[in-house]
């Protein structure tokens, strides 16, 4: 396939789909960087362990042990319920009030259990609680949005090993969504991700896992190597207000995604990015997971332009994604 531009429908962003570039060598960052914490500092995730704040939320097994928690984060980056107010400090300096809740999701009691190696009913209770943490976030008036993340691996940004998730609730929409927002609404016809979903289905050239709860990709207009797009086969705009089946089928084909990623480029390190409609939008939003693997660095040409270049054609990763699945 020759070099050819793709547009990428949600963020408005041009891709460039350069196959030619993945012959040259050491074109991936092939295995994450192992994190260790200090030997006489225990894990503070790791049952027995544990910090002694209470945690916000807690789902326990038959035998009264915590399987999933979520608790406070110690170093909060958003902190307070003031409402997002604006003051302009001179003709180029504005600030805004940084309200909101930063917590983390503990995965589970396992040091070594990341998403991938999840039972399914483990993956269900991982997504349940985030979603009962989310719904509490949005009764909050001065609460706009809440982000969902997962980072695995140092080049992804973790700081402990032990597999977790962060959620951030903000009194603000942050840029990313508000875009995210602005194209479902431009996209007239109907939902662009149920489109997106159909399209894919009816090709069938970068499905990666399907069931009937969910459908993972490797979108069209992926911008970097192996990307997959999770998407809920029934329409919802609100991750908080979602069903238990698509909770319990996107928990379950992230597991399988992960599965088919480190199949196929080794330990690589990603982020999992949870979006959904901001609280009280009634606008139309289809809420999605992108998996982001870091098999490779963003350089100057994607600083300055804004335009990705992707080295492996999302119809290839797709294949080599699904080969692993299938064995
Ligand atoms: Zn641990
Ligand atoms: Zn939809
Ligand atoms: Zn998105």
């Amino acid at each position: 396939m020759s070099t050819e531009m793709r547009l990428d429908p949600l963020s408005g962003r041009w891709v460039v789909i350069s196959a030619a570039r993945a012959k040259r060598p050491d074109a991936f960052v092939l295995h994450s960087e192992r994190l260790r914490h200090e030997p006489l500092k225990p894990c503070p995730f790791c049952p027995g362990h544990e910090e002694p704040t209470p945690p916000t939320r807690v789902i326990t097994d038959e035998h009264g042990n915590w399987s999933t928690r979520v608790i406070a984060n110690k170093y909060p980056a958003l902190e307070g319920d003031e409402p997002f107010i604006v003051e302009n400090r001179g003709p180029v300096f504005t600030a805004g009030t940084a309200g909101g809740v930063h917590e983390v999701l503990v995965l589970s009691p396992d040091h070594d259990r990341t998403w991938a190696e999840l039972s399914e009913a483990q993956a269900a209770d991982v997504m349940r609680i985030m979603r009962d943490r989310i719904s509490d976030h949005a009764m909050s008036e001065n609460l706009r949005y809440s982000q969902a993340i997962v980072n695995a691996g140092r080049e992804a940004g973790a700081s402990i090993e032990h597999p977790h998730g962060q959620l951030m609730a903000m009194s603000f929409v942050p840029r990313e969504v508000a875009e995210e927002q602005a194209r479902f609404s431009r996209f007239t016809a109907r939902c662009l991700l149920c489109t997106t979903i159909e399209s894919e289905l009816a090709v069938n050239e970068r499905v990666v896992y399907a069931d009937d709860d969910v459908v993972v990709l490797s979108p069209y207009w992926a911008s970097v190597p192996y990307e997959m797009l999770v998407l809920p086969t029934s329409h919802s705009s609100h991750l908080h207000l979602a069903s238990d089946e698509a909770i319990a089928g996107v928990g379950h084909a992230l597991s399988k995604a992960l599965t088919a990623l480190q199949a196929t480029l080794g330990d690589v390190a990603y982020n999992l990015v949870f979006h959904s409609s901001t609280f009280r939008s009634a606008e139309t939003y289809h809420w999605h997971v992108h998996l982001v693997p870091k098999a490779t660095t963003r350089a100057g040409f994607e600083m300055g332009t804004g335009v990705a270049i992707n080295i492996v054609p999302p119809e290839l990763a797709a294949e080599e994604l699904r080969q692993h699945l299938e064995r």
